[in-house]
């Protein structure tokens, strides 16, 4: 009897230890002259991102969450912004290879909950095709991989427009 319960602890034990959780933050400048590319969907503005790739706010910052999960170190270390095959580079590739470095460590995604912070355009109908393309690249359904978006009620940089911000928290699995 006690022998079976200790087994049933471990059972657990070894069960809860095979996800990890990880959260990503990432924010960019937005300014004239540059596209703006939000979870891999280019969205009309007159402002995008500016940064070394294609400067994907909302990519950047689900890469960060995955790297962080499987304790992979940050996108930073993996896609230096200083180097010149990564310049302009979509972050859909940069997606496509964090997924490919945590699934080497033995690691699926479970699911994806997000928030892009910005105080225009409003990109409430963005979000279906976002996770559409995040949850083919991730390898699993939409119904996984939330997306939510804020103003900051014109607050600080964000809220004069002068800066996009994102968050991503994923739960993996070991497979
Ligand atoms: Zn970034």
């Amino acid at each position: 009897m006690k022998r079976s319960a200790n087994t049933g602890t471990l059972f657990l034990f070894r069960n809860s230890m095979s996800f990890r959780i990880g959260f990503g933050i990432d924010f960019h400048q937005l300014v004239a002259g540059r596209d703006l590319w939000i979870g891999g969907v280019k969205i009309p503005h007159e402002k995008g991102s500016l940064g070394h790739s294609d400067a994907d706010v909302l990519l950047h910052a689900i890469c960060d969450a995955l790297l962080g999960a499987a304790c992979l170190g940050d996108i930073g270390i993996h896609f230096p912004d200083t180097a010149a095959e990564y310049k302009d580079i979509d972050s859909k590739i940069l997606l496509e290879k964090t997924v490919s470095l945590i699934k080497k460590e033995n690691y699926s995604v479970v699911n994806i909950d997000s928030t892009v912070c910005l105080e225009e355009p409003r990109i409430k109908t963005f979000t279906k095709q976002m996770q559409q393309i995040i949850a083919e690249i991730a390898g699993i359904g939409v119904n996984h991989i939330s997306i939510k978006a804020t103003t900051t009620e014109q607050m600080g940089f964000i809220g004069r427009g002068e800066g996009i911000a994102a968050y991503a928290t994923v739960l993996l699995i070991r497979n």
